[in-house]
Parts: C-alpha cells; structure tokens; sequence
C-alpha cells in the first residue's frame, strides 16, 4: 500500500505532461511487475486521419522511458488503424485484456472533452481482476490531475491554451535543445535559437464586433469555438494554439522558412474564408506573423507580429502578412529590437 501512496505522490509531484507520463508508466510497470507499459497518444484530426504518438514506453529492462519525439512528422507516426486492439479500446473507450500469452491489457484514456489515448500493459500473465482495479483506479488520479492541469492551462471556450501559458511555452520552447546546438548549460542560446526556426502569428477575426452585435453574443462565442477548430485542422498537430484574448489568437510554430510559415498562416486563413459559419456565414481573419530571435522577449515578439496585423488590417483584412518583409519594404518600422532584452 505505501508503495502505491509513494509512487501517487511520485505522479502529482509536477505540473509538466511530459514527466506526468513517464512518472505514470514507471509507477505501473514497478507495481505491477510485467515486461512493459506504454502510453500512446492519439494526434491529427478525424478528417485527416489520426495517428499513435508514443508518449512514453518502458520496455523490458529498459531502465528510462522512451518516447517519439514531439516534432515527429505526422506520416512517420503509424495510422490509429494499423493496431486494431489499441484502436478499438480507443473507439468503444473501453478497457479490455488479451490473455495472450504474452498478455495485454489495454486502458483507454480520456479527458473530459475527448478521447486522447490508450495505456498498454504487457505482461506474461493476464493481469488480476485486483491489478485491473489498481490501474484503473490509479487512471482515475492521472485523469483527475490532467483535467486540473488544463483548468490553468486552457481556455474554457476553446479548449486552446489561454493567455496565461503563452509566456512560459514561449521561454520553455526557445529553450529546448535544437539539432546542432550548443550541448546543454552550453552558453550559445543565440545559436541554438538559429538552428531551428520558431514562428509566432497572431489571428485575429474581422469585424468580430458586427458578428456579435448583428447575431448576438452567444453566436459570437459559437464562432469563437468553430474558428479554434479550423486552427486546429489548419495547423499541425505539434504547434502550440493559444487564445490570446476575446476574438484574437496566437499559433508558435516550429520550423521550415518563411514560406513555410507563410503557407501555413495562409492555409488558415483560406480556410476561413471558405467557412460556411452557420446563420453568420462568411467571416474574415488578418493574421501578422515573425520569426523569432535570439533574445526575443514573449512580449517583443508578440509586439512585431500584431505591428504586421495591424498592417494588415489597415490594408484591406483578411489577409496575411510577414513583419520582416514589411519592413524591408520600407512599409514598417523595426522598433522592436530597442524594446529587446539583448543578451549579447
Ligand atoms: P477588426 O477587424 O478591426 O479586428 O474589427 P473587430 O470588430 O474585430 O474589432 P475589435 O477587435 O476591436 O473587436 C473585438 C470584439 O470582440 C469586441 C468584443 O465585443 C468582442 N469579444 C471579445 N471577447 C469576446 C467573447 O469572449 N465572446 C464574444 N462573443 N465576443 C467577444
Ligand atoms: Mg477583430
Ligand atoms: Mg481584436
């Protein structure tokens, strides 16, 4: 018993997902004494297809967990179904046990807004009917402590990350080890920032204001919540989706060059456009977008690209536009460096 109260203590020890997964499989495998335990994560949209994102897995012997990169481009993850029992656990949200041998129990995982995954564990034996309540019963616990995570940490209307988070995903991912970057504690964050390249654009709807006073609040908040979805179709799975404000909203992306970015702003705003938003119709987003710099402030950056939207929005809406070529055209000013922490 204390053992299972040390390992609960172990699982709510940190507010961070990562370390909340690898905490989670570490406890169960030691618990419960079998070959491995893993937890998948289901990504993409239905639309599109969705795949496995291994989140964290302990295999025999294994004495870290290992995961699929976060970055993981979405056609080298497997397709949800490629493994029909992990899928059908997935689909009916119901666990089951394969008596094998070897054995597999498969748990599905939720939250209160949807289906995100399944917890897998291997074993010689069939897992008893006493081990079968432990685990779920520990699920409870993890699914508990994620619902109080996302309380923070997202929006209530769109399930997007809120306001509030930005800052931190901002300094934590300009802080991650980047392919050919200094090592760790090395003192070259300028370099490691350059190695790969992070996008920031803010979305923000056109004449939003007509929308709520032409249809009422309630509509205005519907189109609020259908808009977070086109985001979410429109960008991948990986990028990080924030609702700034009351209609205004911020994509961080990793990644490509300007084209790139550019592409996938623009896809966002095709998107809208041919949105057939019901009663409401056709609406309109501007988006402003930069890249990030070595020593960029969540503050400085977010200035730049709400300079380009409002360039944007002066210049007919519904549009995107690139903060760096508007001033290399001489349209802007680049202020924002004098605003900037330089650390070098
Ligand atoms: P522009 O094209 O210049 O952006 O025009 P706009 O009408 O969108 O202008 P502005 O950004 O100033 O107006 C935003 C409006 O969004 C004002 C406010 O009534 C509305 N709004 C803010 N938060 C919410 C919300 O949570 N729900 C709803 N329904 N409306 C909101
Ligand atoms: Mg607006
Ligand atoms: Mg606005």
């Amino acid at each position: 018993m204390s053992r299972v109260v040390e390992h609960l203590a172990e699982l709510t020890a940190f507010r961070d997902r990562d370390v909340l997964d690898v905490t989670l499989v570490q406890a169960l495998r030691d618990l419960l004494c079998v070959h491995a335990v893993a937890i998948h994560r289901c990504v993409g949209e239905a639309a599109q297809g969705q795949h496995w994102l291994t989140r964290a897995r302990l295999g025999p012997g294994d004495v870290t967990a290992t995961a699929d990169p976060l970055w993981s481009d979405m056609e080298s993850l497997p397709r949800v179904e490629s493994t029909p029992e992990r899928f059908a656990c997935l689909a009916r949200q119901e666990a089951f046990c394969l008596p094998g041998p070897p054995a597999c129990a498969y748990f599905p995982l939720d939250t209160e807004r949807e289906a995100v995954g399944v917890l897998e564990v291997h074993s010689e034996e069939p897992l008893s009917n006493g081990d079968i309540r432990l685990v779920s019963n520990i699920l409870r616990i993890y699914r508990n402590f994620q619902g109080l995570l996302d309380y923070s940490e997202r929006d209530t209307l769109t399930g997007l990350l809120n306001r509030k988070t930005f800052e931190e995903s901002f300094l934590r991912l300009c802080a991650m080890p980047q392919a050919g970057s200094a090592p760790e504690g090395g003192a070259e964050p300028r370099r490691a920032l350059r190695a790969t390249s992070w996008w920031l654009g803010v979305i923000d709807i056109d004449h939003f204001k007509r929308v709520n006073d032409g249809f009422g609040h309630l509509m205005g908040d519907e189109v609020l919540l259908l808009l977070s979805r086109l985001m979410r179709t429109s960008f991948r799975f990986h990028d990080h989706l924030f609702r700034f404000g009351g209609e205004e909203f911020v994509a961080l992306m990793r990644g490509g060059g300007e084209s790139d970015a550019a592409v996938a702003f623009e896809r966002l705003r095709g998107n809208v456009e041919r949105y057939a938003f019901p009663q409401v119709g056709r609406i309109t987003v501007s988006v402003g977008f930069t890249e990030l710099r070595a020593g960029d402030s969540p503050s400085g950056a977010f200035d730049r690209a709400d300079k380009a939207i409002y360039y944007a929005k002066q210049h007919g809406r519904n549009q995107v536009r690139h903060h760096a070529t508007l001033v290399a055209a001489g349209e802007l000013s680049d202020t924002s460096r004098e605003g900037d922490v330089e650390l070098f």
